[in-house]
């Protein structure tokens, strides 16, 4: 029994006089948000480390959504096809943008939406389809695209799990009408609280940024607008951590590897798709049933390790929605576990992890 307290994620900081560094240029400038330079620095080496046409930086990944949402013309009467399987955000997001979420079940191996089951929830309300990339994997995206130009739907990505990931050869926020994405902490990549628009269609990216400001150019108002703006801390933590990506990247693999070896063939694992890069963003495993479950994060809750149930609960069963109507969702949902994964994981701890998870399936 140890003390130490082992948690899900543990949010990479750089080392603090990097950082510093910043803060003196923050002072200097006297500029502290507002699209300042250290804002557009961020955005010049996230373009051109992701390979991305353009990309728009904000606030957080949720608000990231509402302004896709928004920006979309979508609202009141109109229904988006999503997955349940996600974080409480995507729908929420959804929601409060006054639109109705119509959720259609997941593909058990992906763990992300399943195409096939699309266009039979599709009605003359729907306006629009927004699948997850769940936990850096990939949609079906030559599917739901084919799907979406046949009945005339936009496509929202919800990528807040897929930085650095590529599919195909490119960027992962690259597909859809609009990609969204998060820089949140507990994110493989951070800014401390953020989040990204990735859009194609340039007048429509220019809609989002003007909406991300208020909707207005000095005293001209264009458009209804809210205030989602990154500021300049955020940006220059954002700086100091894309330094270490690779380095963060590459050492969360050797980790995943060790579980990998471990746990194969005992635990279910999300299968990845093909032509896929991965970003080692997350280490799901699947038990058996609910029961197991509860016994293996009992078991190393008692230890000091608090994985995490994510995604739980199913959003087709939230309480303020409840159309409970994704039976595969659901029942993934129960047995699904997120375990300990970051840059400086220890192998005693991954060891102990693992011998923790063994002796309780063996019961
Ligand atoms: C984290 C997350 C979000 C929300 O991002 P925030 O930056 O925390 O607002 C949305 N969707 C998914 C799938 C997420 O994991």
């Amino acid at each position: 029994m140890s003390n130490k307290i082992i948690n899900v994620t543990k949010t990479f900081l750089p080392p603090v006089e990097e950082y510093e560094a910043y803060l003196k240029q923050i002072w200097d400038d006297g500029q502290v948000t507002n699209n300042g330079p250290l804002s557009k620095l961020l955005k010049q080496q996230l373009c051109s480390y992701l390979d991305l046409p353009n990309l728009l930086l904000l606030q957080n990944g949720t608000l990231a959504l509402q302004l896709a949402i928004e920006a979309l013309g979508i609202g009141a009467g109109d229904e988006i096809i999503t997955t349940p399987f996600s974080y409480v955000a995507t729908t929420s997001a959804i929601l409060w943008q006054q639109a109705q979420p119509v959720f259609v079940d997941i593909d058990p191996d992906t763990l992300c939406i399943d195409p096939g089951k699309i266009e039979e929830k599709i009605t003359k309300k729907t306006k629009a389809i927004l699948p997850v990339h769940v936990f850096g994997n990939m949609c079906d995206v030559a599917k739901i695209d084919e799907i979406a130009q046949k009945h005339n739907l936009k496509v929202i990505y919800d990528a807040a799990h897929s930085f650095g990931v590529k599919y195909d050869g490119k960027s992962a926020l690259e597909y859809g009408d609009i990609s969204a994405t998060s820089f949140h902490a507990t994110k493989l990549f951070h800014t401390i609280e953020g989040g990204g628009i990735v859009c194609k269609d340039e007048a429509m990216f220019e809609q989002l940024r003007l909406k991300s400001a208020f909707g207005h150019k000095f005293d001209d108002h264009i458009t209804l607008g809210i205030n989602a703006k990154i500021n300049e801390f955020e940006s220059a933590m954002g700086l100091c951590n894309l330094k270490y990506i690779d380095e963060i990247i590459a050492r969360r693999g050797a980790a995943k590897a060790i579980y990998d070896e471990q746990l194969r063939g005992i635990v279910g694992h999300q299968k990845l798709v093909n032509k896929l890069t991965y970003n080692n963003a997350y280490y799901p495993i699947i038990l058996s049933s609910e029961a197991e479950l509860l016994d293996v994060v009992n078991s190393l809750n008692a230890d000091g390790i608090y994985p995490r149930r994510y995604f739980y609960p199913s959003l087709d069963t939230l309480p303020y929605i409840n159309t409970n109507d994704c039976p595969i969702s659901d029942d993934i949902a129960k047995r699904i576990l997120c375990l300990p994964l970051y840059d400086d994981i220890s192998l005693d701890d991954q060891k102990r992890i693992i011998g923790i998870i063994k002796k309780c399936l063996k019961k």
